[in-house]
Formats: structure tokens, sequence, C-alpha cells
């Protein structure tokens, strides 16, 4: 038999494509190729196992150091979520171990609530411990919740978020880990009488109740391009990590009438005076959620409430110029790439931080603040001469306050 020029799996000849690849017994193109690729890569995830054995199980004492470096103060938060990490990695690889039908000690997981005003730090600790995690991890809002049937995403988009970042793999995606910012924002609005259907309240705690207890859930795949065909999903929220994160506006006065009244008790040793008014956050309660409109099984599905302490004036400080990429350490990077040796002197520092505070803006308003001192430095620069630059407390008022400084308020 004659042996043919063309490809053995499309047919075309060698004249109709870029290039043929030949074998022993057979020949290939260029465009079958790029096709058996494709279909490698786009089911491979659904059936490659996540292998939970080959995690690196950092102690809880390394994973803090490693937000040490990107997070200023917040001892306490960090010590919760570093332990809430690596025992969430525990567990998986007990869960790996341990045979289905054994009745060896099941660990059960400890989900995590930080409380804390916002501009603290909460969603960057998320951010950071995301980048050493070796488990799919996502962020999402609760405000765009809304329950099932009204404009508004259904809760269950969380784990829709998570597959995508598993890239489909189901098994990976129920090891996960979700941070859900802005909690509170669920909370039940049950004293405002102007809101007749509570769609974004009650309604969307019970439908997060299910993904925290851990259950089968169904979920549409979403833009899931991969598999148009198939319409639900099922994932097992049951291993999946969920970190909660809230700034629980005016919860302060609900801890105070709590912390008033109590007299008798076991926190009676808490002498009135002893209570620091500045922090009231650092003695919240499952009690005082419930207050705020968290419903009673969602508290009990998160264990470990922690709080983030407000930045003061030596945080805010700190901000400026230590984590790994602090935003001085930015504009020195920046003005070095140009060439151009870049200082701040140190009452410059302590002239933004008080700006900051002045201003109520917080670690927010730090880059703002910056930004606008440093604008004429950045375009003008590059194209002079000079090889050194130093922000002196005149150059930074002087810009700050041609700025109008409003816009910055409003930020
Ligand atoms: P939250 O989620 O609590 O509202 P963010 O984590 O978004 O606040 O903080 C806003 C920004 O402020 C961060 O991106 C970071 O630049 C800075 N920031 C806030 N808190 C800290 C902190 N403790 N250490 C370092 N930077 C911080």
């Amino acid at each position: 038999m004659k042996e043919s020029n063309n490809c053995s799996f499309c047919g075309r000849s060698i004249k109709q494509v870029n290039m043929m690849f030949n074998g022993m017994n057979a020949k290939i193109c260029d465009q079958c190729i790029i096709n058996g690729y494709e279909m490698i890569n786009e089911n491979a995830p659904m059936h490659s196992s996540f292998d939970v054995s080959k995690i690196t199980l950092h102690k809880p004492t390394e994973i803090k150091a490693f937000l040490d470096q990107y997070v200023i103060g917040q001892e306490e938060a960090k010590k919760f979520l570093s332990v809430a990490v690596y025992n969430h990695y525990k567990r998986l690889i007990h869960a790996n171990k341990t045979k289905k039908g054994t009745n060896d000690v099941e660990i059960e997981k400890s989900n995590i609530l930080l409380v804390g005003e916002t501009g603290t730090g909460k969603t960057l600790l998320a951010r950071t411990i995301a980048k050493m995690l070796h488990v799919p991890f996502t962020i999402v809002d609760a405000t765009v919740f809304t329950q099932a049937g009204y404009v508004g995403e259904d809760v269950e988009s969380i784990l829709s978020r998570l597959l995508q970042v598993a890239d489909y793999n189901v098994e990976a995606a129920e090891k996960g880990i979700v941070f859900i910012d802005e909690i509170d924002k669920i909370a039940r609005k049950g004293d405002n009488p102007s809101i007749t259907r509570d769609v974004s309240g009650e309604g969307v705690q019970q439908a997060l109740l299910k993904l925290l207890e851990g259950s089968i859930v169904n979920v549409p795949p979403q833009g899931g391009r991969k598999h148009p065909e198939q319409k639900f999903i099922a994932v097992d929220t049951r291993n999946i990590l969920f970190i909660c994160g809230g700034a629980f506006e005016g919860i302060e006065r609900k801890i105070a009438l709590r912390l008033n009244t109590r007299t008798v008790g076991f926190n009676a040793t808490k002498k009135k005076d002893q209570v620091d008014r500045n922090n009231l956050l650092q003695y919240i309660t499952p009690h005082d959620l419930r207050a705020y409109g968290l419903i009673p099984e969602i508290i009990g599905r998160l264990p470990i409430v922690t709080h983030l302490n407000p930045l003061d004036r030596d945080s805010l400080r700190r901000i400026l110029i230590e984590p790994k990429d602090a935003i001085v350490k930015q504009y020195i990077k920046l003005f070095e790439m140009d060439g151009i040796k870049l200082q701040f002197n140190d009452d410059t520092l302590d002239y933004i931080v008080d700006k900051a505070l002045e201003f109520r803006l917080g670690a927010r308003g730090l880059r703002s603040i910056c930004e606008v001192i440093m604008i004429d430095a950045m375009f003008e620069l590059p194209s002079q001469q000079s090889k050194e630059f130093t922000v002196t407390v005149e150059y930074a008022k002087e810009k700050l306050e041609k700025a109008d400084l409003s816009r910055l308020k409003a930020a």
C-alpha cells in the first residue's frame, strides 16, 4: 500500500497545513497537535487528583512570621489565623490518611471571624496568607449576595469562584479556603421598619449557613466554558475553611452596653475602670454578634472570633516604611529605576501620618496622601538631571496644601 502524505488524524494534505510530523506509521499535522493539547488541558484537571500529601506543612509560628513581613501589628488576629490555617492542613492530611468507616477521631474545622474597623488590615491579612497557601483560595464580598431569586448573586457563587481558581478540580476546591469580606453587611436589619423584605439579611445568612456547616451544594459552573453541557457541579463544603471579616460598625455600643450592665457573672472580676474604651472590639463575644443581627446558627459555625486593633500613630508610621512592599519602599524603587536616589525625612513621615489621622483616613489614606505629595516629583524628575531627591516636610506641606484635600477626605 502506498504511504499517504496526509495527516493520519484529519486527512489534510501537506499543502493544507503549516507543518506535518512523521511518525513510524503515521503523520500528524500542527493543527491536530494543537487540538489534542487543548483536549488534554480541558479534561486533565477534572481527573487529576489533588495530592494532599504533597502539601508543605508550615508551623503556625512560620505562618505568622510570613504575615509579619506584610502586616503591621494585629498580633492576636495573626496568631489565630496562623493556627486556623495550620489546623486546616492537618485536618486535610488526617482525613486523607483515615479510611472511611474507621472510627478515628474526626477533626472538626474551625471557621474564623475577624472583626475590626475598616482599613485595619483584614483583607490584607487574607491576601497575604493566600500568597503562601497550597490550596485554592478566593476572596468574596458578602455585599453582593441576595436571597436566591432576587437581583444579585446567590451564595453558591462563592463555590463557583473557588472552582474557577481550582481550575474546576472539584477535589481541590473541596479543600480550599474562602475569605468572606464584609460579613456584617448581611446582618439582620430587623430593627429597621423601612425594610419590608430582608432579602439581603437573614435569607442570605440561612443560605450561607448551608455552606458553613458542610453539605453537598450544587454549584452552577458559571462561565464554565469547559463544561457547557454540565448544569451543576456537586461540591462538598465539609472541608472548606471559611474566614470571615467585617467592620461591624456600631457594635461597640452593644459591647459597651453589655460591659456596663454585667456587674455579676464570670466577667465581674473585670472592673469597669479597666475597660479600654478606645478599643472595645477586643471584648467582643458571640452575644454581641447576635445583638448585631447575626443568626445564632451562623455564629455557632464561626467558633473563633478575633479582633483587629485600630491603627494608632505608631502603627501608621510603621506601615509607611516597614512592610515588604511598604509605600515608601515602592516610591524609592520607582525613582531608582530612573537612577534617582529618593529619601523621605523623618519629619515628613510624621507629617504624612498626622494628616492621615487628621482626616481620619486610616492606613488607606497614607497612599492617597503620598500620591498627592509625590505627583509633581514623579512627573518632573525623570526628565531632569538631578540624581537625588529628598522629600522634606516643607515640600510635602506645600504640595498637600495646594491640593484639593476635600477629595482625599471622600476617598
Ligand atoms: P480592611 O479589610 O480591614 O478594611 P485592608 O486590609 O483593605 O482593610 O487595608 C487597607 C490598606 O491599608 C491595605 O491595603 C494596606 O496597605 C494598609 N493596611 C491596613 N492595615 C495594615 C496593617 N496592619 N499593616 C500594614 N498595612 C496595613
